[in-house]
Order: C-alpha cells, then sequence, then structure tokens
C-alpha cells in the first residue's frame, strides 16, 4: 500500500521501518524527485525505479529556489490528487510531500547552504534562468540527505539538469547512482512537459514544430552534414515561420555543454524557446534520439 509522507521525520521513520540493509542483503531505495503535476514522462521514471528497487519513493515538491522572480513559481500547476492516484497503481511504496519549511527551514534566508556548478549553472538554460541550477542542486542534494536512496531517476528531457546532478553527485562522493530515462513525448513528437498545459490550443499545434526541427537537425546530420552552423540553419528554417521565440539552438558536448563545431556522434542538439507564455525545453542526440 502507497503511504504519504508529509515531512522528513516521517520518512525517517519509514525508512527505519523498511528494513533495507538486512545482514549481507541490501534492499535498494530508488527515488524519483518531481514537482508534481505528473504526466507520462514522470511515470517512466517512477516505473524503472519500480522494477529495478525493492523499494520506492516520488517526492512531490514545487521547488521555490529554481525559480526567478517572475517566473511561474506561483502558478505552477498543482494536483496532488490526481498525481496520487497515478501513482498507486504503479507499486509506489511513498510518496513525500513536504512544505517549504520543510526543505528550507532556515527560511531561504542569506544564511541558507548553497550547492552549485559554477561553470555548467551558466549555459544554455543557465543563461536566461541564473537562479535556476543552483535551485536545483540546493533541493536536490537535501532531498537526497533525507530520503538517501541508493538509486534516483531523472529524465533526459532536462539534459542539463541529468548532467549536472550526474557531476554533483559524483564531486561530493554521494553513495547514490543516478539513472537518466529516455524522453516521453506526445503523438506528435512534443516532448511531454507539466507546463505544456498552458499552451493555447493553436500554441499546442505549433509547439510539434520544435521536434520536427530537431529530427531535421539529425537527419542532415546522419546524411553527412557535419557543419554546425549548416546544421543549426537547417532547425531554425523549421521554426522560423512559427511564433516560437528561440532562446538557443546549439549542438554541444553533452558532458561540459561548450558549442561543438567538430561534430561528432556524441554531440547533442539542445532547444530552448518560448511560445507565447510558455517556455519550452527539448533535445536530441545526434546519433539515437
Ligand atoms: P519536473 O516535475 O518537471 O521537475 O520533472 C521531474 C522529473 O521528470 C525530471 O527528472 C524530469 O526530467 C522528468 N521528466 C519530465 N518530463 C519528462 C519527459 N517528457 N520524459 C522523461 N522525463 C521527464
Amino acid at each position: 500500500m502507497m503511504i504519504q509522507l508529509t515531512s522528513p521525520l516521517d520518512v525517517h521513520r519509514w525508512l527505519s521501518d523498511q528494513e533495507l540493509n538486512q545482514g549481507n542483503c541490501v534492499h535498494t531505495l530508488g527515488f524519483v524527485p518531481t514537482m508534481g503535476a505528473l504526466h507520462e514522462g514522470h511515470l517512466e521514471l517512477v516505473k524503472a525505479s519500480v522494477t529495478q528497487n525493492h523499494r520506492t519513493l516520488v517526492s512531490i515538491f514545487v521547488n521555490p529556489t529554481q525559480f526567478g522572480p517572475t517566473e511561474d513559481f506561483d502558478t505552477y500547476p498543482k494536483s496532488l490528487e490526481k498525481d496520487l492516484a497515478l501513482l498507486n497503481p504503479l507499486g509506489v511504496d511513498a510518496v513525500f510531500t513536504p512544505t517549504i519549511n520543510d526543505i528550507y527551514p532556515s527560511h531561504l534566508s542569506d544564511y541558507s547552504t548553497e550547492v552549485y556548478i559554477p561553470a555548467l549553472s551558466q549555459k544554455l538554460c543557465g543563461i536566461s534562468r541564473p537562479h535556476f541550477f543552483k535551485g536545483v542542486c540546493m533541493v536536490v542534494l537535501r532531498l537526497f540527505n533525507i530520503v538517501r536512496p541508493h538509486h534516483a531517476y531523472f529524465g533526459e528531457k532536462d539534459f542539463q539538469q541529468l548532467s549536472l546532478i550526474k557531476k554533483m553527485v559524483a564531486d561530493l562522493f554521494l553513495p547514490i547512482t543516478i539513472h537518466g530515462i529516455p524522453i516521453i513525448r506526445e503523438a506528435d513528437g512534443l516532448a511531454k512537459s507539466s507546463r505544456n498545459q498552458y499552451l493555447t490550443a493553436s500554441e499546442r499545434t505549433v509547439a510539434s514544430a520544435i521536434y520536427k526541427g530537431l529530427c531535421a537537425m539529425r537527419e542532415a546530420y546522419l546524411a553527412g552534414t557535419t557543419d554546425a552552423i549548416r546544421l543549426k540553419h537547417i532547425g531554425l528554417d523549421v521554426l522560423k515561420d512559427t511564433p516560437i521565440a528561440v532562446e538557443y539552438l546549439e549542438i554541444v558536448n553533452s558532458t561540459n555543454f561548450d558549442r561543438s563545431d567538430m561534430i561528432t556522434p556524441e554531440n547533442r542538439i539542445m532547444f530552448a524557446g518560448v511560445l507565447g507564455k510558455t517556455r519550452l525545453i527539448d533535445n536530441m542526440g545526434l546519433s539515437q534520439p
């Protein structure tokens, strides 16, 4: 039966009841951090965790420190009852729904401990959202320390975030294995996202151009085009007659996110843009989607 844990103390009590370490036999705990408003993208992470671990804990917490002052923290979609109903049949053992005060007991003041990776946090999404990756590292490290999982699951939808978390875990010697799960898309290719519900019907139709642009770049690469500027223009051509304002469309080294001039199969196409009031991100590998 799935249990709801509403405080870090609840999590500690639950963990001590789980007997995850029994002599030589370690029962693993898988962890899926989310901000709720769950969709099939989130559920894919959950299914991987349930399949690969003895216990799975999912957190639902809209993290204030990763939103800028003019962003959608106050209006971020919330649907806890529906989220719980989606998680229950998947075999999730516990859902952790902390308050802001639980995660940031020093009240988000200047006295809070901050964790971030300066060079990686200032590229791509970090340019328009300078606070974002610091907020992500701050919340994920706090959640890791409360939940103490063996395995944690993140989506490749947020590829830069996934890389940052892998780096933080390695740099700080956290005993957690990070798993990246491929992007789950709508039938027309739009990457599933909680924010897609902000789109109007006509914006929703237009939004699939992002996927089409990435596919056009990948296909051109596979057909022999290796010039980064040329590939970028192939993608921009697909988007140019749409109302999508491109924030960036770059082919980068998928470890340090530096722009690549010499394209290799390990490079990744990274996109961010704004459609109406909605910021959308997507990415694609050049050799594998
Ligand atoms: P969020 O609730 O948006 O913070 O997302 C929670 C986790 O779900 C993150 O690791 C995301 O990368 C992942 N995620 C969100 N959308 C998708 C998707 N379409 N496919 C795969 N993973 C996703």
